[in-house]
């Protein structure tokens, strides 16, 4: 009697917890409004790189199909043994089809817990970017996220041609091989670096964009001009955060396109150097206008729910994408809107 009470009990309270947990609403996703209203624009019958092709350097410019001159707008994602979470093919096609990115960047981290202490977790990491990159049509830098890349030669040297080896015939890819040297010698110390990394990657992949970093955290792309890498298809990077640097770093950004060299951004911030401080939306526009008057391609620091302004994701937003207005920060709202209003929407 006792038992056939708490079998009767137990059924009862099973029932009704399966009626309960059928009569929840399903989760509402509220559409994103933009700020403002974006050109209508059809959605185009391509893939983004179906549409630009390979890419190539070209004087100072990058080009694709037919030598038209490409400039990509996307986001980077965040140092990826503290953000990987949001390294997955969900966020690569959200960033797509709602922000109409057509470029991401994996921020592979090095040191402090990357690479060097775990290759095999950090290196997936890429591969489910690149790989989710390739299923959207979508253009991805494959970025070695170091602040010392030249005391990792042999590791990084092994880490591209593994990745050349790999996506070295998919057009999608760009390497990056050193995401932003300190203050030390472009002559002695970074140059002969990204040159050992671009021979390095020449063995199995001759065309793919290469996009070396420069002394002082990628700001003395002046410097490198005058003394410039060999190799067909290469780029430099140039790093920017609008609250810090302004109209001092884009003249040297134009006396290195001047010498001749093709700049891609591949990190920037609407804030602080730190990463963090207020959101300088003036000064980014700016950069906005310098970086289309020159066709400059750019990513955005970071997809990432840290607590800093320019993480574009507040605290405990979804790892999958699907984000509603209020899980974007100002700082999101803005490279969204900026992204939606400049880029074509690819299938
Ligand atoms: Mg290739």
């Amino acid at each position: 009697m006792k038992i056939r009470k708490t079998t009767i009990a137990i059924l009862l309270f099973s029932v009704l917890f399966v009626f309960c947990k059928k009569s929840q609403a399903p989760e509402v996703i509220t559409p994103i409004t933009p700020i403002v209203p974006v050109p209508e624009k059809n959605l185009t019958n391509s893939t983004a790189v179906e549409y630009y092709g390979p890419l190539r350097v070209v004087g100072n410019k990058i080009v694709g199909t037919g030598d038209s001159i490409v400039q990509l707008r996307g986001m980077s994602f965040f140092w990826s043994q503290w953000m990987g979470k949001y390294y997955n093919a969900s966020v690569v096609k959200w960033l797509k089809d709602d922000w109409y990115c057509n470029v991401v960047r994996a921020a592979m981290a090095v040191e402090n817990g990357g690479y060097l202490t775990s290759p095999d977790t950090e290196k997936q990491k890429v591969f489910d970017l690149v790989d989710a990159a390739i299923a959207n049509g979508m253009y991805v830098i494959v970025d070695w996220h170091d602040h010392n890349a030249a005391d990792h030669l042999q590791a990084s040297t092994k880490f591209f041609a593994e990745i050349a080896k790999k996506y070295g015939d998919k057009p999608n890819v760009i390497y990056e091989p050193f995401n932003e040297p300190l203050q030390v010698s472009w002559a002695a110390v970074v140059k002969p670096y990204d040159q050992a990394v671009i021979d390095t990657i020449r063995k199995y992949d001759p065309d793919n964009l290469i996009i070396c970093g420069t002394p002082t955290w990628s700001q003395d792309v002046d410097i490198a001009a005058n003394d410039k890498l060999v190799g067909t298809n290469i780029a430099y990077t140039l790093h920017f955060y609008s609250g810090t640097h302004k109209q001092s770093l884009r003249d040297k950004a134009t006396a290195a396109l001047n010498k001749g060299i093709a700049l891609l951004v591949t990190e920037y911030g609407t804030t602080d150097a730190s990463g963090d401080g207020a959101v300088n939306e003036t000064e980014t526009n700016l950069w906005y206008n310098f970086l289309d008057a020159n066709k400059i391609s750019w990513c955005n620091w970071s997809v990432a729910d840290k607590a800093e302004s320019s993480a574009v994701l507040f605290t405990g937003a979804s790892t999958y994408g699907n984000w509603v207005i209020n899980q974007i920060t100002t700082s999101g709202a803005f490279v969204r809107q900026e992204i939606r209003t400049k880029n074509l929407r690819f299938k």
